[in-house]
This record gives structure tokens, C-alpha cells and sequence, in this order.
């Protein structure tokens, strides 16, 4: 796949384009946050994080239920004024989206409240069913696309979308004209088939929502991932939880990347070294029977070299790879991995690499 595309047109991008999201109307620059790393800090660093990404130019914030306080996080900086903070945010001129892990109505309308009352507000912009492993639709038994329905007919939600991470449903989604934004993973590891349904969300009028553009921390040069993502109509959502992350990402809205030689040149290398069977250290493999830290012992023969690598040859790290002698094979994990990647396997070729590395047999 070539990932150098349109480059004369963008290089003469001059500032952030915005992006319509298929049918929901919705338009928002296109770059965005994606709120799970701010369940990692404490409520004043997220709210204040929230509050520069609003004042930077960001208008469209994801989260979920499954994302410990998030939506709380995002409640107290966005919700009603309550005298707290110095002065009040127009919530329609805020798009949130957040998403539920249900497969029973009761269950979803017991989050979809939950996330009403933690988001402090009276509507949802788009309700995602979150990382499914079936395309629901009306009458299949589940129940859960008609009270998506009944939840949109009450207002609560203003639009349906989901998320998924296998490409095989993703593409029946695309194609369902059920859902008006789909979610999936997207970055310039991407494949020709991931590219493809980007395609066929555009001729679908479902909008593309971006996650993991980083691809869960493997890939570090901002300025790449950002060039690749404007070449498409879809929109990133970039986990964002530190001040100077956030600020790397505002920038761009002054300054958007256009994809020059010198950037492919570095998606392509990145792209030859890390293509293939690769974990995303997304973590839904986990927990492990054994307590494996399955998320980044699985990854980190890529970690440890683009990285600095004192940082992962710590006493913490060699203790947390060495628990991978400890697998029993339970297969626990390989049932959850969205990408079907033969974990125990993956575990074991990483810590034989960095014993390697340990030792001094193998440099990086
Ligand atoms: S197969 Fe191994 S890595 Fe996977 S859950 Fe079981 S013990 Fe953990
Ligand atoms: S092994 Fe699979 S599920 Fe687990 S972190 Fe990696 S990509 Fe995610």
C-alpha cells in the first residue's frame, strides 16, 4: 500500500480541516480526543486537560463506561456550571461520544443512564455499542439495536454508532446501513483492507471514527501519524493523558502536516519493521490467569527499540517478562484478543528476545 498519497494537494494544507461524520452531521476539526488515558490521573490534571483541549480548537471527546471515571472526568469539566470553575462550557457545541459493552437491553439502558448521569448532561451525540463481536441489527434476538432505537425516539441519544476491532465485522457494519459511525482501529500500519473500509464507510455515509492512530504507543512521530490521518475522511481520536501530549496535538491545528517524502520515508521504515502479527497493547486479552501483563510483555521486542531502552530493562520490567515462564496454556486470553493473535506464543518469542538483549547478545 502506498502511503504517500495526494501529496501535492497536501502540501498546501494550511490549517486543521473539519470532517462531517457520515450521516450524524457532526462536524468537528479533524482531530480529537480520545479520553481512556485521562481514568489514569487525578480529577483536577484531567479536568484542566479537558478544559485546554476545548480552548485549543478540539470539540468532539470519546470515553466509555468501560473506562473507570472518565465520564466523570468529562462531566465535571464539561457539565452544568456549578461555581467551581470560572466559567461555562455551551454543551452544543461539545459532541460527545461514549459507549457500552452490553449485550442485554437491561444492561444498556442501565449504562445508558449511568453514563447520562456521570456525563451530566440530558443527551448523548453518538452511543456506541463498544468493541462488539457481532453486527446487532433489529429482530436478531438480542433486543439491543431496538432499544438503541427507543433511547434515540426519547432523545437520550442523538445517533448510533459502534466500535469494533475485528475487520470482518467491521466491513458487515460498514455495510449494514445500521450504524451512522462505525469505530476502529486506524494508523499507517494499516492494511489495504482497513484502507478499503475507510472507502466503503465514505460510500456508505458512515462516519469513520479513528482509534489507536498511535497504535497503542508503538508509533512516535506525531507529525507522521497526523499527515497519514488527514489523507482520509476519518476522524482521530488521540488518548491523550498528559498536558504536553495534548499540546503536540494542538499545535497541529495551526500547523497541519502534509505528507511529505520525509514522512512517508518514516511511515515506510516503521511500516517495514512492524507489519504483520503485532500487538496493539490494547489489553483486552487481560487479566491473565497468571498475571502476565499480557499488553506489553506481548510487544516488547517493538517497545524496547523504539523506546528508550533503559526503560523497559528495569528490575520491574525483568521481573514482569519473566512471569511469561508462568504461562499454563489456559488459552484464556487468546479467546479475547480481537486481533486472534496466538498470545503464548507472542509471549515467549519476546522474553527468548529479551533475554538476548539482557545478556548483551543482541544490541538495540
Ligand atoms: S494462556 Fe498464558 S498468557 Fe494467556 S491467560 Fe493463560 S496463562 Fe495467561
Ligand atoms: S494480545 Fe491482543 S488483546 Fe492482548 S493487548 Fe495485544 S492486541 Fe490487545
Amino acid at each position: 500500500m502506498s502511503v504517500y498519497q495526494n501529496a501535492s494537494s497536501c502540501d498546501i494544507i494550511k490549517s486543521m480541516k473539519t470532517i462531517t461524520l457520515g450521516s450524524t452531521g457532526i462536524t468537528t476539526p479533524q482531530n480529537a480526543f480520545g479520553a481512556l488515558p485521562v481514568q489514569r490521573v487525578d480529577m483536577q490534571t484531567a479536568v484542566e486537560i479537558l478544559h485546554r483541549a476545548y480552548d485549543g480548537g478540539m470539540t468532539f471527546f470519546d470515553t466509555a463506561r468501560a473506562y473507570s471515571d472518565s465520564e466523570i472526568k468529562l462531566g465535571q469539566a464539561f457539565g452544568p456550571f456549578d461555581g467551581l470553575r470560572d466559567h461555562t462550557y455551551s454543551r452544543d457545541k461539545i459532541f460527545i461520544a461514549t459507549k457500552s459493552t452490553a449485550t442485554t437491553p437491561e444492561k444498556l439502558i442501565a449504562d445508558l443512564e449511568t453514563s447520562l448521569r456521570n456525563l451530566r448532561t440530558d443527551y448523548i451525540d453518538i452511543y456506541q455499542l463498544h468493541c462488539v463481536k457481532q453486527c446487532y441489527r433489529p429482530g436478531d434476538g438480542t433486543g439491543l439495536y431496538e432499544t438503541l432505537l427507543e433511547a434515540k425516539a426519547q432523545g437520550k441519544i442523538r445517533h448510533i454508532g459502534i466500535t469494533a476491532h475485528k475487520i470482518g465485522i467491521a466491513e458487515e457494519i460498514a455495510e449494514s446501513g445500521l450504524y451512522e459511525t462505525l469505530q476502529f482501529p486506524f494508523s499507517y500500519l494499516a492494511t489495504e483492507r482497513d484502507v478499503a473500509l475507510v472507502e466503503t464507510c465514505r460510500k456508505n455515509n458512515v462516519g469513520f471514527i479513528a482509534m489507536k492512530g498511535l497504535s497503542g504507543g508503538l508509533l512516535t512521530n506525531a507529525r507522521a501519524c497526523m499527515a497519514f490521518m488527514l489523507q482520509y475522511p476519518v476522524l482521530p481520536i488521540w488518548g491523550i493523558q498528559r498536558l504536553s501530549e495534548l499540546e503536540q496535538w494542538l499545535a497541529f491545528f495551526d500547523d497541519p502536516p502534509a505528507m511529505t517524502e520525509e514522512l512517508a520515508a518514516i511511515i515506510q521504515k516503521d511500516r517495514d519493521e512492524l507489519l504483520g502479527e503485532f500487538c496493539r497493547g490494547c489489553g483486552y486479552c487481560m487479566p491473565c490467569t497468571v498475571e502476565i501483563t499480557i499488553n506489553q510483555c506481548a510487544r516488547m521486542s517493538q517497545m524496547i527499540r523504539r523506546a528508550p531502552s533503559k526503560d523497559w530493562l528495569t528490575p520491574y520490567w525483568q521481573e514482569e517478562m519473566l512471569k511469561i515462564e508462568k504461562c499454563v496454556n489456559c488459552g484464556a486470553c487468546l479467546k479475547r484478543c480481537p486481533y486472534e493473535l496466538d498470545i503464548p506464543n507472542l509471549l515467549r518469542k519476546n522474553l527468548a528476545d529479551y533475554k538476548e538483549i539482557l545478556s548483551g547478545k543482541v544490541k538495540v
